[in-house]
């Protein structure tokens, strides 16, 4: 029997290897680390004394790949969807609070005004975004709005920040636009947030590795690949730091790893790809502590802060394309957030209650137009090796969407070469 052999333990390996195990092939993943689930997971923080998140994760109604990846792996019903879709915003400059509230079709009103001031955004300039779709692939979102537009500095910025993990000056337009045409302009279903409230591990990864071992599938944990030997356009071998492994001629290998490491392994793949950060900083509150119109969570404007998420005694604070803090000592960043937070939840606490901070300095690729055009894809000039994850070329931002959607593309190819 041919043997698929997965290099990555994220979550574009292990949709990649769910496929592959689908269509009776044998699976092998090698994953680093002592833990599956890469760049989205969960572990037990003994300062917090809680489960947390690497990063605060959301889903939109609009991801059906990822959706069908849950019902595959029984986890769906660990999901919180917000119905119908809503997403809550507060000015923090002068506490104007608003909800972005997507209709089921484009006809009727897409703001809820909470305050007696909101924004003046009306569905005539939400129809203006169509104005992205025709964007040039050179050109940025702010390059099509420019930033004195209303919509810039309440929605596209952070629309571009959430979505695409990059700035609107920065972001390409039409990766922005290939996003909103699976989300806000699909309507209210596919713009329902959905929230891992049992968090990213116990939702995604820990039900993917039962199924996929309850069916023979070997995870082999603390392996990592140094190096993927080649020979006549054939994967003969892989490298381990001790050993060496031969692939059988008719084995399929697939590359699930971040773009760096693959950049190590496959030099002669040429990827310049930059990366940016995400900064999430993690505290422990009382339980009483509640955000503004009870929401599970917030997009904030005019902080430091982008988006907070409450779930029980842990509130999470998310900044996205994190260049101006990423390098902040984490006490003092900690308090800047914290004298956020005491105001937004109007807590009066000067001390910032037990925290953590985790910086992913490589979160995503920058989504910038260059970028978007030098995305790999999924085949390689080797005839059995392929590569996945969220920053090859799936047409989507690099999200949990697009790197499932990358794992489920590279194993219809490796079926395909199989038969
Ligand atoms: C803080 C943060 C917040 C985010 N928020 C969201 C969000 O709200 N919504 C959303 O949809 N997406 C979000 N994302 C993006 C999402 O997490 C990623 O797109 C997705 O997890 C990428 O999965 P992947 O499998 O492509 O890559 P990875 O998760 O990076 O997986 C690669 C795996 O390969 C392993 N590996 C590396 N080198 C080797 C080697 N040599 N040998 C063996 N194994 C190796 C790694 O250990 C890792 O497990 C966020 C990301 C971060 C960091």
């Amino acid at each position: 029997m041919t043997t698929v052999h997965i290099i990555g333990g994220g979550l574009a390996g292990l949709s990649c290897a769910l496929k592959c195990q689908n269509a009776d092939k044998k699976v092998v993943i090698y994953e680093a680390s002592p833990q599956a689930g890469g760049r989205c997971r969960s572990y037990f923080d003994t300062e917090l004394d809680l489960l947390i998140d690497n990063g605060s994760h959301i889903l939109l109604g609009g991801n059906s790949a990822t959706l069908s990846y849950l019902n595959q792996i029984g986890s769906r019903h660990l999901i919180t969807e917000i119905r119908p879709a809503k997403f809550p915003f507060l000015n923090i400059k002068d506490n104007n609070y608003w909800e972005v509230t997507p209709p089921k079709f484009l006809s009727t009103s897409w703001l809820k005004n909470k305050s007696s001031d909101m924004p003046k955004i009306k569905l005539k300039e939400f129809i203006l975004l169509i104005k992205l779709g025709l964007a040039g692939r050179n050109e940025t979102v702010r390059d099509i709005f420019c930033e004195n537009h209303p919509l810039y500095p309440i929605l596209l910025d952070p629309l571009s920040k959430a979505a695409l993990n990059t700035s609107a000056a920065d972001a390409s337009a039409l990766l922005l636009w290939k996003f909103l045409k699976k989300t806000l302009f699909k309507g209210e279903k596919a713009c329902r947030p959905m929230i891992f409230e049992n968090g990213l591990s116990p939702t995604l990864i820990d039900p993917t590795l039962q199924y996929l071992q309850k069916s023979g599938t070997k995870i082999l944990f603390q392996t990592r690949i140094k190096k993927i030997l080649y020979e006549n356009k054939k994967v003969k071998a892989l490298k381990f730091p001790d050993k060496f492994f031969s692939i059988q001629p008719n084995d399929s290998v697939v590359l699930a790893v971040p773009p760096d490491t693959c950049s190590e392994l496959l030099p002669e793949l040429n990827l310049e790809l930059q990366t940016l950060p995400i900064v999430n900083v993690h505290f422990r509150i009382n339980k009483n502590i509640t955000l503004p119109g009870n929401n599970l969570f917030l997009g904030l404007i005019g902080s430091k802060s982008q988006w907070i998420f409450i779930r029980d005694k842990l509130l999470s604070v998310t900044i996205s394309s994190a260049k101006s803090v990423v390098n902040m000592p984490n006490k003092e960043l900690v308090q800047v957030i914290w004298d956020e937070i005491q105001y937004i939840c109007k807590i009066n606490q000067k001390n910032p209650p037990p925290w953590r901070v985790i910086k992913e300095k490589k979160a995503t690729i920058a989504q910038t137009p260059i970028a978007v055009g030098r995305r790999p894809m999924v085949k390689t000039l080797i005839d059995n090796l392929f590569i996945a994850g969220d920053w090859t070329n799936t047409g989507l931002p690099a999200t949990i969407e697009g790197s499932i959607l990358s794992g489920n593309i590279a194993a219809n190819e490796v079926i395909k070469t199989i038969k």
